[in-house]
């Protein structure tokens, strides 16, 4: 194999650095696996063409592209001959310092053998070369891993024989220039430093279209002469960067591309891209090399990138994008702007019937909507890959929904094929259709991500990510619930350098680019709201402004963009809710009648057919119940008490109660707060339509209550007409060092048993008023924080006795349960001695993480970011829940609780009952319920319906 170019040496060192930061232990488990799986198998090497060793199952082994290329091999589509090497190598070579298995050298010259048998051309021959291209292909594709190389194979001698074999000098020296421009970039890494403007390759181009043309000449106008002269000095400058000679042995090109592309697993891009998806490292990649097909031969030829149909919006048509003469680099790399492929219908008819049957036949057999890859060699169409596209939710449930009417899923696959991650999106606003009316649109470009964007605009990825930390900064000084001002990322056209810029962004806009640019690819994969190509959009980076028809448009100057239109307008456009939101919540008919809403509904009706555990919400007044009813759940599974006593005079009355002497002054307080609630509680029963609801009882430490600055402490002391000092001093006395573990949760209840006694009265009473207008009423009260059963016993007398009272009072009969949270790690481990007293377990999974792992989610932020970059954590605690630790305290509570208590009701309240994977998880344990903020639910319905279908 090749010795290291310098070039390599520096990856390898960019590569060392990000290898520190694996998990030792897994990587290591990894490496035994591996030791052991490949000492049983040592088949390295799986060839696909006439005879083919994989098949599409094989992803893990063969990466995504190997698998399908091979399965496409199988069902007979056209697909050029090779071999994959499998991700097992890749493992190996960053277990054993960057070396190879032995064996695998060999299994590599057979598989080159392999392709010559097939191709009738041989690596090297100076009548007949075969040239290869060299990819990578991890598990699912990746942006981050090394580009392709096209044309390995060629050199000084081979390229005349290929140019005699094709009559085409021409072509032949356009492969060899293009060649040592990608393999010089690639592997050998001559690349823009950091004071350079332009890729160093690129800047020889434009000398040398300058010192001989002019410099708007396209690459395909350039003579033969030219290439000749442009191979030259591409070769001159990688001897002046790497200090070393362009290799020229075929094979030593073959196993320096190999190793680039395992040295570009471990870059820093891929890296950032597998943190952001939670793709272990140990996965590794593969490395395909297969028989190169040419589409750059002249006007017969061409390459493209298509979709079986619309990824965007969903539609059904053939969608994509191709361009004559040209490699496939060409496409995406947004040289020359692509053609969509309607035209290719008129520009060559055969070929294009015969891409049009291989559309079918690809949605046939892989029954998905395909993203798939060809190059039209002299009229002859190749498949050079394909895979599930990636798609907009707005996509995903439109194809769902359509291939179940086509009988091509049924409809627990259409269920499964809507990420439940991403079905927020639906519930995205969009512009007010009135507004966007009468704002002009100033640019249009295609509908790349659906949705409305409005923001800031920025022009550089990090000054983007700046703004919108400082956007988030203001929004949490701001207080609760108030949304961070957007920031827009307006581009050229992006690079994988600008991903961290397009995940801060509320949406992107590109000048330049297609369906398949940059832009267009993360846009449907991450969710943003994008329009792309908007030619009208002038860029100036330096200036940092942007022009659209002479209007000037500095950065963090407004603009707003309507990825479902493609349009683009100047200055802030006002939203307006989804058709999904629209006709739920506001009962609005004309968005009833959309299809979105239409599929939407279809959707979570299927959902319901699938699933065990139901869904609740989080809701503390009757509006927000009646949104989460709207949106299909069955219940409040948390009903926080405290926020009712912040509203208007109750925080008087509250402090009043606070900061009360003796019994009696804290009884007369919350008499006056016993109304309040009382009407809470009765709005929120009559809301939830004979759904339960689980009322917690007062839960946060009280001096939260309290003011904390010498002015609103004055102002209160004059209210309850006491000395500002007699308030100072109960503050003070309330000041507690942790509050998180301090006079809290069942405690308040426990050393005031008026506050519960008041609440339980509140509930019953509320209980008894709406039952007696003929609604069917559920409390479930719940104790939080409860850690030991008498703290529970305790709590059950004095709501046992409002109970008894208020049914003697009111001569009604209450149907009501009492139980607790689980929050504790005391409470999950003595659930058996608990679950005696309670009739429910509701798991309070914010504070079971924070007490369970010891870490007080409010102060995190400062050491959380470096425990994901050390992989000690592989996702936030608090986001999704850490199975193995904190999940076994739930396991332990539930197998206790029910050892008690078969029919103990079980459930979760904490952010963790919206998030898809932490529902999975709850579906494995058991649990009845999850409970999450009303516009989750459609979120937690789909997700637990899954969680169902998976199990
Ligand atoms: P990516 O993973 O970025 O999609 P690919 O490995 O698919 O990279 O390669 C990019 C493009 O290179 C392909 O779409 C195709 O046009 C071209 N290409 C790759 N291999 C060959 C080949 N053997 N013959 C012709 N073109 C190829
Ligand atoms: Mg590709
Ligand atoms: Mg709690």
């Amino acid at each position: 194999m090749a010795k290291k170019a310098p070039g390599k040496v520096r990856r390898v060192a960019k590569a060392n650095k990000a290898a520190k930061t694996a998990k030792p232990a897994t990587r290591a488990a990894a490496k035994s696996a591996v030791a052991r799986s490949t000492a049983k198998r040592g088949k390295f090497v799986y060839q696909f063409g006439k005879t083919t060793d994989g098949n599409g199952s094989m992803k893990p082994l063969l990466g995504g592209k190997g698998a399908n290329l091979a399965e496409m091999c199988r069902i007979g589509l056209p697909v050029p001959p090779g071999f994959t090497i499998t991700t097992e190598v890749c493992t190996y070579y960053y277990d054993h310092k960057r070396s190879y298995p032995p064996a695998l050298k060999a299994q590599m010259q057979a598989g080159i053998a392999a392709i010559e048998k097939q191709t009738k051309k041989k690596l090297g021959d100076l009548k007949n070369p075969l040239l290869v291209s060299v990819r990578s292909g991890a598990r699912d594709s990746m942006p981050g891993m090394m580009d392709t190389i096209l044309n390995l194979g060629l050199n000084d001698q081979t390229v005349e024989a290929l140019a005699k074999k094709t009559g085409n000098p021409r072509f032949a020296w356009d492969c060899y220039r293009r060649f040592v421009q990608m393999y010089g970039d690639v592997v050998l890494g001559v690349q823009k430093r950091p004071d350079e403007d332009h890729e160093p390759f690129e800047t020889v181009i434009e000398t040398l279209k300058h010192e001989r043309h002019h410099e708007g000449i396209e690459d395909t106008k350039l003579s033969v002469d030219d290439l000749k002269e442009l191979v030259v000095r591409f070769k001159a400058l990688v001897k002046e960067r790497v200090g070393k000679s362009f290799p020229s042995s075929p094979w030593d090109q073959l196993m320096g591309a190999v190793g680039a592309v395992f040295g570009s697993w471990m870059n820093d891009r891929a890296i950032v891209y597998r943190r952001k998806y939670n793709i272990p490292s140990e996965w590794g990649t593969a490395v395909n090399v297969q028989a190169m097909v040419y589409g750059n031969t002249g006007d017969e030829s061409g390459s493209g990138v298509a979709f079986t149909r619309n990824p965007a919006n969903g539609t059904k048509e053939f969608y994509g994008e191709f361009l004559i003469n040209a490699q496939g680099e060409d496409v995406v790399a947004g040289v020359r702007t692509p053609e969509p492929v309607a035209e290719l219908k008129k520009q060559m008819p055969k070929a294009y019937g015969e891409l049009e049957r291989i559309r079918q036949r690809l949605e046939k057999h892989f029954k998905d909507v395909q993203d798939f890859e060809f190059t039209i060699e002299d009229g002859v169409v190749y498949m050079l890959q394909t895979r599930n596209g990636k798609r907009t939710a707005m996509a995903a449930l439109k194809f769902s929904i359509d291939m179940f009417k086509e009988k091509l899923i049924d409809w627990k696959t259409a269920v499964m094929r809507n990420p439940a991650d991403q079905l927020e999106q639906l519930l995205a606003p969009v512009f007010d259709a009135s507004e966007a009316a009468k704002a002009k649109a100033i640019a249009t470009g295609l509908p790349a991500g659906p949705g409305a964007a409005t923001g800031r605009i920025y022009l550089n990825a990090d000054r983007a990510v700046t703004a919108a930390e400082q956007a988030q900064k203001e929004a949490d000084a701001k207080g609760h619930g108030s949304t961070p001002e957007g920031v827009l990322l307006v581009r050229v056209e992006t690079s994988p350098e600008d991903l961290r810029g397009m995940i801060a962004a509320e949406g992107i806009l590109t000048a330049r680019g297609g369906v398949s640019s940059h832009a267009a690819l993360v846009a449907r994969q991450m969710g943003k709201v994008c329009v792309c190509g908007a030619a009208a959009v002038e860029v100036d980076y330096q200036a940092r402004k942007v022009t659209v028809d002479g209007q000037v448009f500095n950065e963090g100057d407004w603009m707003s963009i309507d990825g479902t239109a493609g349009k683009v307008y100047a200055g802030r456009l006002k939203t307006a809710p989804s058709e999904i939101v629209a006709g739920l919540i506001d009962g609005d008919e004309a968005a009833r009648k959309t299809e979105k809403f239409r599929n939407f509904q279809q959707l979570m009706k299927w959902c319901d057919q699938a699933t065990r555990m139901s869904v609740r919400t989080n809701a503390d007044t009757p509006e927000q119940t009646q949104n989460a009813i709207a949106f299909g759940a069955v219940g409040i599974g948390l009903c926080r008490t405290e926020h009712m006593f912040f509203e208007g005079d109750r925080i008087d009355a509250m402090r009043e109660m606070i900061l009360a002497e003796t019994l009696e002054d804290r009884k007369a307080a919350l008499a006056k707060l016993l109304p309040y609630q009382r009407e809470d509680f009765a709005g929120i029963f009559r809301a939830l339509k004979g759904h339960p609801a689980t009322i917690r009882f007062l839960d946060p430490p009280l001096h939260e209550f309290l003011p904390n600055t010498q002015e609103s402490q004055a102002d209160l002391a004059k209210k309850l007409g006491v000395a500002p000092a007699a308030i100072h001093s109960r503050v003070e006395q309330l000041h507690e060092f942790n509050p998180m573990l301090g006079f809290r949760g069942c405690r308040l209840g426990i050393g005031y048993p008026e506050i519960s006694a008041m609440q339980a009265r509140a509930v019953f009473e509320a209980a008894a008023i709406v039952q007696k207008e003929g609604v069917k009423v559920k409390p479930e009260i719940m104790i939080p924080l409860v850690g030991f059963k008498k703290e529970l016993d305790l709590q059950l007398e004095v709501v046992h006795q409002a109970a008894r009272e208020v049914q003697a009072e009111r001569k009604v009969k209450l149907d009501y349960l009492v139980g607790t949270m689980i929050e504790v790690p005391r409470g999950a481990l003595t659930a058996d001695e608990i679950a005696q007293s309670a009739d429910f377990f509701s798991f309070g999974t914010n504070d079971l993480t924070q007490t369970g792992l010891g870490m007080s989610r409010d102060d995190s932020g400062s050491f959380l970011p470096t425990y994901t970059a050390h992989e000690i954590v592989k996702n936030n605690p608090f986001a999704t829940i850490d199975q193995t630790g904190i999940g076994q305290l739930v396991e332990i509570a539930v197998a206790k609780g029910r050892a008690t208590k078969a029919n103990l009701k079980l459930g979760i309240c904490g952010e963790h009952g919206g998030d898809p994977a932490s529902i999975q998880f709850f579906e494995k344990v058991g649990l009845d319920y999850v409970s999450c903020s009303p516009y989750r639910v459609p979120v937690a319905r789909l997700a637990a319906a899954q969680a169902a279908l998976r199990t």
